[in-house]
């Protein structure tokens, strides 16, 4: 109902819109795009995280929040002002799939799609039909015949993943450390390095854009090789993934190609599934690169992701291509900015 009602009201001027986000995350970048693209923009902050949204100058507006469960009741504040939400990493942890599906608000990207990305089976599925390599699942425990890397359900920023490479391994450190978590998945642990590749398939001209890439840094996976093997063993220390930072990279270019085709095939196999008008906008593909240069894809983001973040000033890549500082906020931002212009609002909101 309120998007037909949004609709009906349309206007083609971009500054009676408003781009607003969460106060976490990517926010900084895109509000700091909107701005370069002319568009007025807010940031929804819990009161005390604040400070970054002041100190860089970057928001026309802040709104606080005593807990994220007051949305609700700044919604009609939000479709007040004409905002339309940008969902990032932040947004959807705190928020939950089923708050952001009921969300009045105007969201660009499309909702359906989060169900696809947030479900390892549906996901799977997804990615599969695109013909991309994927790592091994095992169903069981008891199957792991090599190792793998355990993956608790909703774990936040790679928190508690652990690596085993047997069944006793796994419960070993399972029923010691996580007892009461039975919701997670094995996966084949790749050997190579971590390359989250950033993607833009726009929805207006139905090109595909490589934005960035980055890799992740992480605690303490990160960190365990400034010590000998032999004070790890030692130490008895577990490796973890809980994300700390992002690093830009720029890979080997004859892999840009492989880079582009997966990208596009995931974004035509989604018009096929249930999800609305697919997918368009950022998204991300995780994947570790081996040694004999075998892309494996453990998994996708279907929106902005903050490995993007180093990039405020436009990456090699986008340099190329926009000879213009353009972030993926900035290019959210000139998106949303394009529809309004030409009347195709619809197109980008789901
Ligand atoms: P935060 O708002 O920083 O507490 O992050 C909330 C969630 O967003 C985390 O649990 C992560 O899943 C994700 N997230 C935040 N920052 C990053 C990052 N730099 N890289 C990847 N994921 C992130
Ligand atoms: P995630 O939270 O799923 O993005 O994963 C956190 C980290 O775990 C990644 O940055 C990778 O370094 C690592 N990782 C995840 N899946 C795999 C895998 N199948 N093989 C090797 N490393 C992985």
């Amino acid at each position: 109902m309120e998007k037909k009602q949004s609709s009906s009201q349309a206007s083609g001027n971009p500054s009676d819109y408003v781009i607003a986000t969460m106060g976490s995350h990517t926010a900084l970048q895109i509000l700091h795009g909107a701005r370069q693209e002319g568009m007025r923009n807010l940031v929804v902050c819990k009161k005390g995280t604040e400070r970054a949204y002041k100190s860089y100058g970057v928001a026309d507006e802040i709104i606080l929040v005593d807990d994220w469960s007051e949305w609700e009741s700044i919604e009609d504040e939000l479709i007040k002002r004409k905002a339309i939400i940008i969902p990032h990493g932040s947004f959807i942890a705190y928020m939950g799939h089923d708050r952001v599906k009921n969300m009045r608000a105007m969201y660009f990207g499309t909702k359906e799609i989060l169900e696809w990305e947030s479900n390892r089976t549906m996901e799977r599925k997804w990615l599969q039909a695109a013909g991309l390599k994927l790592p091994h699942v095992f169903a069981t425990p008891e199957e792991i015949a090599k190792p793998v890397i355990v993956k608790f359900h909703g774990a936040g920023g790679g928190f508690g993943y652990f690596i085993a490479k047997s069944p006793e391994q796994f419960y070993e450190v399972k029923n010691r450390k996580y007892p009461e978590q039975n919701d997670f998945a094995l996966q084949e642990y790749i050997v190579g390095v971590p390359i989250y590749a950033h993607y833009f398939q726009s929805a207006l001209t139905g090109e595909l854009e490589i934005m960035s890439f980055d890799k992740r840094y992480e605690s303490n996976a990160d960190s365990i090789g400034r010590i000998r093997a032999e004070d790890q063993l030692a130490a008895n220390i577990h490796t973890s993934y809980t994300i700390v930072g992002n690093i830009p990279v720029v890979i080997r270019e004859s892999l840009l190609p492989a880079f582009f085709s997966m990208g596009e095939r995931v974004v035509e196999e989604s018009k096929k599934l249930e999800a609305g008008k697919g997918l368009f906008g950022p998204f991300c593909l995780e994947c570790i690169v081996t040694r004999k240069l075998e892309i494996f894809v453990f998994e996708i983001s279907a929106r902005i992701v903050a490995g993007t973040n180093p990039f405020t000033m436009g990456s090699p890549y986008s340099w190329l291509k926009y000879d213009e500082p353009m972030s993926t906020g900035r290019r959210i931002a000139r998106e949303i900015k394009f529809a309004i212009e030409q009347g195709k609002l619809a197109k980008i909101l789901g």
